[in-house]
């Protein structure tokens, strides 16, 4: 594994991925596996601080189909079996993830992202890809139309790197689609901000709830998380409109938000603070175009929804995957258009069911019952464990009859209209089993 020296090394790759996040990590683990030549440019020194620290089931389950699960050992992930959603009034409802039932992984686990993203980097690196932290990419370099490469600072100097593809795993930064492009679009129903904090010395005992849960606590002006990232550390979040935390600061809303959930509440009066207030707004968005010649957007540069379910660290995952897939796919001659496009309908197909999960949550005020009852207003039965899978990353099956219906609701259509690209990429296998069995028993 030899450090890449930009004033040495080949200037060409097969592919320049910027940012070292999940989406960039393992879009470049799969391209180095598939044995291709991948440069990330990170413009962090790991390990660093990311918020996004609660998974999903379904992430465990992309990352064991990856062959890398147990990189992440209970030890130092907690073991998340569900998430308890409370409200102002008392009323208490938990998703249960082993309620699942159909062989999905039953649990998920919490994190600390700087522990996290640090592993799965080095995994990259591990598989060959070469990784340059500290490069921060200014520019982006096209010709014929054609995106062919990036400019980065690293140290006090500017150098170039050309790909055969420019995957962009940069987040919120967006360097392609939000500040080239300009084709990234903010989503005017959830307008939101967060602020969030550590703690430490958080006692288990005080937990009133089961271990290793998220709590979410919501109340008229938003929510409340906590999620146990590890060793009595104890993450907790404060989610509101963006108008409703005008000129206030953001350590007033985080304590006013605190106070308002009991059951959060409790957990950390005895702990100790790790760090200051830290915040994110404005990061509702999307973007219609997601691919194009000479490269992919792919995780939280293209598109992000709302964190109250967890799925952003997921969809960066499986975007990654996909779009790791389709780049081997067009340097082995796959037409680039056709398997562009699949790419981009795929994963708006993923972001597109979450974030009409989101709508339907909040409209519903947080209330789960409600919020099922009216899906079920058709005639269709709404089981639990529909809605324990779709919260555990259940995006892409035609199966999951709540899926379904969210997609049917038109007005719920934030993307372009655009063709769904349906097939589980987590358990194909019992997906197409189970369409199989619904085609025999219809
Ligand atoms: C308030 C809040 C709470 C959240 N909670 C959750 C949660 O509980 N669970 C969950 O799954 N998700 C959560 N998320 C979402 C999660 O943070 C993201 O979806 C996830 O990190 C996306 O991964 P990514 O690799 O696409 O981007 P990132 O993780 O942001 O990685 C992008 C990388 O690119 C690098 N980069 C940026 N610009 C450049 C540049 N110009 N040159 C080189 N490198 C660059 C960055 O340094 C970074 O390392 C939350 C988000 C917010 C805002």
């Amino acid at each position: 594994m030899a450090t890449f020296d930009p004033t040495r090394d080949r200037q060409h790759h097969d592919a320049v991925v910027i940012g070292g996040g999940p989406a960039g990590s393992i879009t470049a683990r799969q391209l180095a596996a598939a044995g291709y030549d991948v440069l990330v440019l990170e413009r962090e020194e790991f390990p660093r601080f990311h918020i996004g620290e609660s998974q999903l089931p379904y992430t465990a389950g992309i990352l064991e189909r990856l062959g890398i699960l147990d990189l992440f050992p209970a030890e130092d992930f907690p073991t998340k079996w569900g998430a308890e959603f409370t409200g102002p009034s008392g009323d208490f409802r938990r998703v249960d993830f082993t309620t699942q039932g159909g062989g999905r992984r039953e649990a998920a686990f919490q994190c600390e992202r700087a522990k996290f993203d640090d592993i799965l980097l080095r995994n990259a690196e591990q598989l060959g890809a070469q990784v340059l932290h500290g490069a921060r990419v200014t520019e982006v370099l096209e010709s014929d139309g054609r995106i062919r490469g990036v400019r980065y600072r690293h140290g006090d100097s500017e150098y170039e790197a050309y790909g055969t593809f420019v995957l962009d795993a940069s987040g919120r930064a967006g360097v392609l689609a939000h500040r080239y492009f300009k084709n990234r679009r903010p989503n005017t129903r959830l307008e939101l901000v967060g602020y969030f904090k550590h703690f430490g010395d958080v006692d288990e005992a005080t937990n009133p709830g089961i271990e290793g849960d998220i709590q979410v606590g919501h109340h008229p002006d938003g929510w409340l998380w906590a999620i146990p990232i590890g060793h009595g550390k104890l993450s907790v979040g404060a989610v509101t409109p963006a108008h409703r935390a005008r000129g206030a600061s953001p350590a007033a809303v985080f304590d006013e938000h605190i106070a308002r959930v009991p059951r959060v509440k409790c957990r950390v009066e005895g702990a100790t603070v790790l760090e200051d207030v830290r915040g994110e707004s404005d990061y509702c968005y999307f973007s219609n175009t997601l691919a194009g010649d000479g490269y992919f957007s792919v995780g939280d540069a293209g598109c992000f929804v709302d964190p109250i379910f967890s799925a952003g660290v997921y969809l960066a995952i499986t975007s990654a995957v996909r779009a790791a897939d389709s780049v081997i796919a067009i340097l082995r001659g796959a037409d680039e258009r056709e398997t562009q496009r699949d790419y981009e309908n795929f994963v708006k197909t993923g972001y597109d069911c979450y974030t009409r999960l989101i709508y339907a949550f909040y409209d519903s005020e947080f209330n789960f019952g409600r919020y099922v009852a009216s899906l079920a207003n058709s005639s269709v039965t709404i089981e639990g464990r529909w809605i324990a899978r779709l919260l555990s990353g259940d995006f892409w099956s035609r199966n999951n009859p709540v899926g379904e219906l969210l997609r049917n609701n038109r007005e719920y259509d934030t993307f372009d209209p655009f063709p769904f690209v349906y097939g589980c990429p987590v358990y194909p296998e019992q997906d197409a089993a189970e369409s199989n069995e619904a085609a025999v028993v219809g």
